[in-house]
Order: structure tokens, then sequence, then C-alpha cells
């Protein structure tokens, strides 16, 4: 309340009370109506620094953070799904296909090797949520780490499981002469009768028994490296390089279908049955040498032979007769 004034009138001789000015009493109301603007205003701003009251954009930046952490945690999922998987397929890789191909395992400590030197997360560092952020994107580059290496490997797989086949198509698998064709499996590998000097000696291939001109076939892929009759006891003969070691030698022949030089296939006709050079009778001498050593071709019959012909070759190679050399 303001005070209230009072002035001497000499005319009625009596106090009489001074009516303050419109203009004052206008400028108090305006500055009490200031001051309580200012008062809210200034409330109103520490009510919204104090989080006590959220504005509407407010309210939404929440909802949009809220829903950027569903989604993180949704992605989340989704890497350890990626992440259980690639371990599924390094550990076949590891335990089926480098071990049947004879390569090395690649060590854990190698397909989920860190990064080290500087700190590539720094720009993601000093937030809220730097935590979250860092630790899902070191996954993230260890999973593209671990995806190169298991590419690079599978790559090494193929180049090797390529080798191999080659190398299956090459080993001399398959009997010489087709099992109608044949009169009798007459000798094997070991110890046996000399037909001409009927002393024992080792007979180094397997004599196969069958009709002069009977079909010879290449028993692996390879490149004929001899086709003549200048050895001494093959008469005319043929040696195919298969690689890797190995060679097979066809012997006594009368007619060749191939020259020197020839690159032939398995099961290629190569030359046909004869008895030329040291030979008694008919026959085709077989051997496989590997690495310069004569080895049993019977070894190498593998699926060219139901198992009923092969128990008969076995029991017919194993007899301790006379060879035809
Ligand atoms: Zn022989």
């Amino acid at each position: 309340m303001s005070k209230v004034k009072y002035y001497y009138d000499p005319d009625t001789l009596s106090y009489r009370k001074i009516e303050p000015k419109k203009s004052k009493r206008y400028r108090n109301v305006f500055l009490f109506l200031l001051g309580s603007a200012l008062f809210g205003f200034i409330t109103l701003i520490l009510l919204l620094n104090t989080n006590l009251v959220n504005t509407p954009r407010e309210l939404s930046l929440q909802r949009e953070v809220q829903n950027y952490e569903l989604q993180f945690e949704i992605l989340d999922k989704k890497m350890e799904q990626m992440e259980q998987v690639l371990a599924n397929i390094e550990d076949r890789d590891n335990n089926i296909y480098r071990l049947y191909f004879e390569a090395n395992p690649i060590p854990e400590e190698q397909r989920r090797a860190g990064f080290g030197g500087v700190n590539r997360y720094k720009s993601l560092e000093g937030f809220n949520n730097s935590e979250i952020i860092i630790d899902a994107t070191k996954r993230l580059d260890i999973i593209q780490k671990q995806m190169v290496i298991q590419s690079k490997s599978l790559d090494e797989i193929a180049k090797l499981a390529g080798e191999k086949e080659k190398l299956l198509a090459a080993i001399p698998a398959i009997q010489p002469v087709r099992n109608k064709d044949l009169k009798r499996m007459a000798s094997g590998f070991g110890w046996r009768t000399d037909p001409f000097t009927k002393a024992r000696k080792k007979h180094w291939g397997m004599d196969f028994t069958a009709p002069r001109g009977t079909p010879i076939f290449a028993s692996g892929d390879g490149k004929v490296i001899r086709a003549d009759n200048n050895s001494s006891g093959f008469g005319k003969h043929i040696r195919i390089d298969h690689g890797y070691g190995y060679v097979s030698l066809y012997a006594h022949l009368s007619k060749y279908n191939v020259t020197k030089g020839q690159k032939v296939k398995r099961g290629d006709l190569i030359g046909f049955v004869g008895n030329t050079g040291r030979s008694e009778a008919p026959h085709l001498h077989y051997e496989v040498r590997k690495d310069k050593e004569r080895i049993n071709p019977i070894n190498f019959y593998y699926g060219s032979l139901s198992p009923q012909e092969f128990e008969n070759m076995l029991k017919y190679a194993t007899q301790e007769n006379q060879s035809l050399d």
C-alpha cells in the first residue's frame, strides 16, 4: 500500500488528500506486471535447466534416442548371429576342407586378431553412448577381417582341390586291359620263376594274358615319354609320365596307337597286346613306378574293379607261378 499523502488547504482550513496522478498509477501497474513477467520467465528457465519439465522438442529427441537404442540392440543380435555362422564356417574350413587338402589350419588368433597401433576409435570417444558404439564398431571390424581371411582360405582350397583333381586323374588307377579281354591274370608282382631261365627272380610288374591285338588303355592322364623297341627285354613298349613322380610302363606290344610326346587321358587306347621282346606268350607286362621305384600296380586298381574282380585278381596275382615276363 502506498502512503496516503495530505496537504493543507488554506481556503477550507483543512487537510486534503493528495490524489496520485493517473500516469503514475499506470506506471506502477506496468512495473508490477513487468516484475511478475520477469520472475515467471526466470522461474521457467530454471525449471527447464533442471529437467523437471521437457519441451516438445526434447520429448521427440528422447523418443528418437530410445528408438536408436532399440535398433542398436537388434543390430547387436544380428551381429551375434553373424559371428556364430562365421565361427561355424571357420570350424569346417579348419577341420574339414583344409584338413582334407592337407593345408595347415588357420589359428584362431590369426582369424580374430584385433588392430594394433593407432587408436582407430578415437573419433567415437567422448559421447554418452561411446562405449556401445566403439564395441559394435570393433566387432564389425573383426567380422570383416574374419571374412577376408576366410575368403582367402577358400581361394587356397579351390586351388588345392584343382591340383588334387589333377593328381587323382594322373595316378595310374585303372587296369590297362579290359576284364572281358583277359584270359587270366598270369602273374603278379613279387618273386616268380623266370620263364626262360627257370630261376627265381623278382617280377617287377603284372602280366595280363590276352590275345594278340587286345586293346591296351592308359591307366592315368599323362604324357608318352617312350614308345619304342630300344629297351632290352620289353620289346615294343610305352612309358607314360603321369607327373607327381608316377610313370607307367606297358611292354611286349604288337602295335602302338600313340607316339612319343603325345598327351593321353586315362582310358585312351595306346596300343595292342603282343609278344615282342622277352616274352613267352602274348601278354601285357605292366609296371607302375613312383619316384623311380617299381611298386605293386595291384594297389592302384581302385574304382575300375568290382570287389569280386579285385578278389580274383588278388588271388591270381599272389600265386607263385611262372611269370611271362
Ligand atoms: Zn611280366
